[in-house]
């Protein structure tokens, strides 16, 4: 075995381990990973959702939690049926985590790890975005089904998640497929106004030879919601943001 390689983690109750992947930030790939947990949970499944982002966690936030005592607190901390764990969770918002890459892949590895998940359909990673360390280590040590990918349909936006399907290429992690987020804005008279291009998600889809999953409109909502602790698919289950996000978590 490469020296470099960390161990390969067994987590024995999760049953799929699915990594949310971006190559850019911004693009709403947290808003994707907690979305889609909250679709799994909301179409029958048992979901966790793991904050790998330890710079940037976004996921207290989401679902309306913010820092607590991790003497007097058991994690996973559960909301709205979905078991959560964030370094969020551990430090004040304001607070900067200044830690060096051998320091994040550890504080990564052990949420994995140490905490106890129990028994799961769905592990939802959401990953820092880019292919840094978080990234290397745990599609290298953790047992990932495999990783979607979010883009937007901009080509700035697919240069580096072209990357990010290379990474996992290259660490043998299978790509379940590419979602494109802020793929239009739909008027009420359902015109639909491509924001940031077109097509790029299928595009990066065919010439990687990997699954397009779908498309996720514009909707002031999803960030609404994001900023006020509740996923869009549960505050507004019908609007058709949350209708595609019921849809994916069909697919994967
Ligand atoms: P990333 O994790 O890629 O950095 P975020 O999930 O934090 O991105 O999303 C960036 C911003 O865009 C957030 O304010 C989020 O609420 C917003 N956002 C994400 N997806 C959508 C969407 N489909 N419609 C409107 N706003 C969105």
């Amino acid at each position: 075995m490469n020296p470099q390689m960390p161990p390969k983690l067994v987590l024995p109750g999760v049953k799929q381990l699915i990594a949310v992947a971006s190559g850019k930030g911004g693009v709403g790939k947290s808003t994707v990973a907690a979305n889609l947990a909250m679709a799994l949970h909301m179409t029958g499944r048992s979901v966790g959702l793991m904050d790998a982002d330890i710079y940037g966690p976004s996921v207290p936030l989401m679902f309306g939690l913010g820092s607590v005592n991790p003497q007097t607190t058991p994690f996973p901390i559960e909301k709205y049926g979905i078991r959560l764990m964030s370094m969020g969770f551990l430090v004040s918002p304001e607070q900067a985590v200044i830690w060096r890459g051998p320091k994040v892949a550890q504080a990564v590895q052990s949420f994995l790890a140490q905490i106890d998940w129990g028994q799961l359909d769905y592990l939802i990673i959401d990953l820092p975005p880019g292919t840094g360390d978080a990234q290397l280590t745990l599609s290298q040590s953790a047992p990932l089904t495999g990783a979607v990918i979010v883009t937007t349909p901009g080509e700035v936006s697919l240069i580096d998640a072209r990357k990010g399907v290379k990474m996992f290429g290259e660490v043998r992690v299978p790509i379940l497929g590419i979602v494109e987020n802020m793929s239009y804005f739909e008027d009420a008279g359902g015109n639909k106004t491509p924001i940031f291009g077109v097509g790029g998600g299928q595009k990066l889809a065919n010439e990687s030879k990997v699954p397009f999953l779908g498309e996720l409109p514009i909707d002031p909502r999803v960030a609404w919601c994001g900023d006020n602790g509740e996923p869009i698919v549960r505050k507004y289950p019908d609007s058709a943001v949350s209708k595609a996000y019921l849809a994916l978590a069909k697919t994967v």
